[in-house]
């Protein structure tokens, strides 16, 4: 039986880590500030965003939303981004994604500025995360770790497979157990022989968003498997891409879903305007160059 990794309870005790590090800022003259921008009215998008500006309010971080009707040009939207890249009390922006057709994420992405990319979408950061030297972590893969961190099994050393190569996720995520140097496997849909690779896993990490793919017989016996997956089943429940009920009993740790990764993608959110406020102070005090 494997001893569940509850994300619900490690993002809890990272808010109240969080919770201190706002007050101290505040105490300082900062509120860290969060702007989302929000195009159109996807109601998944919606759902997203209130669930930010709650995490937000939850630690005492300022929360800006702007709206904008789906038929926003570009240059509108590139103006906001500018606006706010130029705002000193603004210390993080999030372009929600995905944006209407018409509009160019990439494009927009391209002009924030990356000391206010709290998602780390930038390709400067997303650069920075590839030599290992970095301010920001993509919230999902750090996520991740941390929660790999509360196993208390170390990454040195271990074979970690990564199932997913998205930029959001499975490649971040490689990154990451490669810094803490795991001997890491990024496999994709045209992986041959799956099975055979993810058992080997010490560390299986599962980002593909199909319903319940991982089964049993894919995992090492004792591993430890993060299931990153969102997915609704036949009957409209939300499920992993891990098949709960077949790796629990293999596995020797697991997250659950709901309950496990997803509960960290927003506190890490939250970490990175923290770090983006008090990287603004350094700016402001003179003591580092961005
Ligand atoms: P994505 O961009 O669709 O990427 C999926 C990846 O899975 C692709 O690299 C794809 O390979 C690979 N894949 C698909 N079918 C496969 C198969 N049969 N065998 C092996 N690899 C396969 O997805 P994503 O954005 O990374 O998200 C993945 C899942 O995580 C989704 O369920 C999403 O909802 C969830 N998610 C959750 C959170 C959270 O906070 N919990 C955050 C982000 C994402 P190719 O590259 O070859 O197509």
């Amino acid at each position: 039986m494997a001893t569940i990794i509850s994300g619900k309870e490690v993002a809890a005790e990272l808010r109240q880590q969080i919770k201190i590090e706002v007050q101290n800022l505040k105490n300082r003259g900062i509120t860290p500030t969060l702007a989302v921008i929000l195009v159109g009215d996807d109601p998944a998008s919606k759902v997203y965003v209130r669930n930010k500006s709650n995490a937000c309010n939850e630690v005492g971080i300022a929360y800006e939303e702007y709206t904008l009707p789906t038929e926003t040009p570009e240059n509108q939207l590139i103006d906001l981004v500018q606006t706010l890249n130029q705002s000193p009390h603004v210390h993080g922006i999030l372009i929600q994604s995905p944006l209407p057709a018409g509009l160019d994420f990439k494009k927009v992405l391209e002009i924030l500025s990356p000391e206010k990319d709290v998602d780390a979408f930038h390709p400067y950061n997303v650069g920075k995360i590839m030599i290992g030297d970095y301010e920001f972590l993509p919230c999902t893969p750090a996520g991740v770790m941390e929660l790999i961190h509360k196993t208390g099994v170390e990454v040195t050393g271990k074979n970690c497979v990564v199932i997913g190569r998205s930029n959001i996720v499975g490649k971040p995520q490689a990154m990451l157990l490669l810094k803490e140097n795991g001997t890491v496997t990024i496999c994709h849909s045209k992986t041959k022989n799956l099975k055979e690779i993810t058992r080997q896993a010490d560390i299986l990490i599962v980002a593909i968003g199909k319903g319940e793919f991982v089964t049993g017989d894919m995992v090492k016996p004792g591993a430890v498997v993060i299931d990153v997956g969102m997915n609704r089943n036949a009957e409209g429940k939300l499920v992993g891409d891990v098949n709960f009920a077949q790796v629990e009993p293999v596995a020797g740790y697991i997250t659950p879903v709901p309950g496990g990764v997803g509960p960290m993608t927003i506190t890490m959110l939250l970490k990175n305007t923290v770090k983006a406020a008090e990287l603004s102070e350094k700016k402001c005090n003179g003591s580092l160059k961005l």
